[in-house]
């Protein structure tokens, strides 16, 4: 980039810096489900289409963009911001879990799909929301783990091999 600036008119970087600028100052975080937003609400909790009834918990928006592209989803989402990572003092008031259980309170939601990572941290994190989001009336689901589209069941390691066989889909 400093090779680029460096070649390039004074307009370009002065356009460049004040445009980082604008973005800085004007993005926030939505105050219902904490993803990236331009005003209070981002543009999925505002957008009528998607389904209240479904909440999908992500670690970070990176999650939810990957989710937003397959397509395949249409109700809303939670961030949370981080895994629970006690070796790091990461604990749940670090993450936005009170603000997903008002949210339980308050909105007429019917199922919260955990889609944190499935390693060790996210694993935590999913069941520890499992405890804290019993005492709603609310199905609590897991993205399922498995073998990924076009793979080779030869080369697919044992956890997966094995989670893929537990978690087996009628055919
Ligand atoms: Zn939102």
């Amino acid at each position: 980039m400093a090779f680029y600036l460096l070649h390039a008119p004074d307009s370009y970087s002065d356009a460049l810096a004040e445009a980082i600028h604008a973005v800085k100052k004007e993005l926030k975080l939505c105050a219902r489900c904490f993803n990236l937003a331009d005003a209070e609400l981002c543009a999925i909790c505002r957008n009528p289409k998607r389904d209240p009834h479904v909440i999908c918990v992500v670690e970070d928006t990176k999650d939810l963009i990957a989710i937003e592209q397959t397509g395949a989803f249409q109700g809303l989402y939670h961030v949370l911001h981080g895994q629970l990572d006690p070796l790091q003092g990461v604990g749940p008031e670090k993450l936005k879990i009170e603000e997903l259980v008002l949210r339980l309170r308050d909105e007429p939601v019917k199922e919260v799909i955990l889609a944190t990572n499935p390693d060790a941290n996210g694993t935590a994190t999913a069941l520890y929301l499992q405890r804290r989001l019993k005492p709603f009336d609310v199905k609590i689901t897991r993205l399922a783990q498995g073998i990924p589209v076009g793979g080779d069941i030869e080369y697919v390691d044992t956890q997966t091999l094995g989670a893929s066989l537990k978690q087996r889909t009628e055919f």
